[in-house]
């Protein structure tokens, strides 16, 4: 399939490989820092190949919740605009948050990685979007609290 990042010369920002959510984190542990964040769905536009979605496959990302980027690809309603907010984000940034089509959520969403999530490598990405929401990148303090807490 066609990465995303296909259609990413046009914008400063996107959700690349690196990308989005670990919001899917946000249906799972109380004390996930996705769950009190979200600012990555609020930063990227979120484009995917339109087989993701339920225009090809039943259980696919619901279309009606985006729009027709160019060619093949889809974008998640509001992420393309100077200001992006994914249509599917509820909650406040920073505060309580929730992908409310977590189980479908497109590819660039699954594969967003926290930084620093499971001893892996700092996303530089999600550090971004946390800045730009005033919030400051995660770092071990934040894994070690959400590992005491489960
Ligand atoms: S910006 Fe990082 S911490 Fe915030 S929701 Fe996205 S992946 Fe999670
Ligand atoms: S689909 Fe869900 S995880 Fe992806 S940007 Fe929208 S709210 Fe975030």
């Amino acid at each position: 399939m066609t990465s995303p990042l296909a259609f990413s010369g046009k914008r400063k920002h996107y959700m690349g490989e690196h990308t989005l959510f670990s919001i899917g984190a946000v249906l799972m542990g109380t004390s996930h820092p996705c769950m009190t964040c979200g600012a990555c769905c609020a930063c990227f536009r979120i484009s995917f190949y339109w087989a993701e979605s339920d225009l090809a496959i039943p259980e696919g990302m619901p279309h009606v919740l985006t729009d027709h980027l160019q060619g093949h690809f889809l974008v998640m309603k509001g992420t393309s605009s100077p200001a992006p907010r994914c249509i599917a984000l509820e909650g406040s940034i920073g505060g309580k948050v929730r992908c409310t089509i977590y189980e479908q959520r497109p590819t660039p969403c699954r594969n967003f990685v926290p930084s620093g999530e499971d001893g892996r490598a700092e996303n530089n990405r999600c550090d971004m979007a946390r800045g730009k929401w005033g919030l400051p990148p995660l770092n071990a303090a934040c894994w070690n609290r959400h590992a005491e807490k489960g």
